[in-house]
C-alpha cells in the first residue's frame, strides 16, 4: 500500500499532464492557424506525450492498487501572443513540470517508498530532457525566426518529427 499523500500526489499528476496535453494541443493549433505547420507539428506530438504521461501515472495507481480520481482538466491559461513567446512559455511550463515531478519524489523519499522514486526516476530523466528540447527551440527562433528563409527550414525540421511510444513500460 502507498502512502496517502504520495497517491494523492500521484493522482493530481494525472491531471496535470492532461492539462500539458491540452496546452500544447493549444500551442500546436496556434501554430498551424499562423501557417507554421512544422511547429503546429512538434507541439500536437507533445501534446500526445503529455498524454502517454497522464496514462502512465494511472498505470501506476492501478497497478498498486490505488483507485484513480479524474478530475476537471483547466482551459489552457496561456496567452498566445507571438510564435516566439509562445516557445518561452513551453519552456517555463516544463520548468514547473519538473518542480511537480520533484515534490512527488520528495514525499515518496520521506516515507522510504523506494518503489515510487523508481517509477519517478524515468520522469526525472524525461523532465530533462523536455527542458532541453524546450530550451532548444527558445535559442533557435532566437538566432533564425526573424529571417523567413531560416524559418521556413526550422519549421520543415520540427514538422519531420514523429510521435514514438513512451520507452517507460508498466
Ligand atoms: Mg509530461
Amino acid at each position: 500500500m502507498l502512502d496517502k499523500k504520495v497517491v494523492e500526489l500521484l493522482n493530481q499528476q494525472v491531471n496535470k499532464e492532461f492539462y500539458s496535453a491540452y496546452l500544447y494541443l493549444d500551442f500546436s493549433n496556434y501554430y498551424y492557424d499562423q501557417g507554421l505547420d512544422g511547429f503546429g507539428n512538434w507541439y500536437k506530438i507533445q501534446a500526445q506525450e503529455e498524454r502517454d504521461h497522464a496514462l502512465l501515472f494511472i498505470q501506476y495507481l492501478q497497478n498498486n492498487g490505488e483507485r484513480v480520481e479524474l478530475e476537471a482538466i483547466d482551459k489552457p491559461g496561456v496567452a498566445l501572443t507571438s510564435a516566439k513567446a509562445v516557445l518561452a512559455e513551453g519552456l517555463k511550463h516544463e520548468q514547473y513540470v519538473t518542480s511537480l515531478i520533484h515534490t512527488i519524489y520528495d514525499a515518496a523519499y520521506s516515507v522510504k517508498d523506494f518503489r515510487t522514486m523508481q517509477f519517478l526516476d524515468w520522469f526525472v530523466k524525461e523532465q530533462g530532457e523536455e527542458e532541453t528540447n524546450a530550451e532548444g527551440l527558445v535559442k533557435k527562433f532566437e538566432l533564425f525566426g526573424d529571417d523567413p528563409k531560416s524559418l521556413y527550414m526550422l519549421d520543415s525540421e520540427l514538422g519531420a518529427r514523429v510521435y514514438s511510444a513512451p520507452s517507460l513500460v508498466l
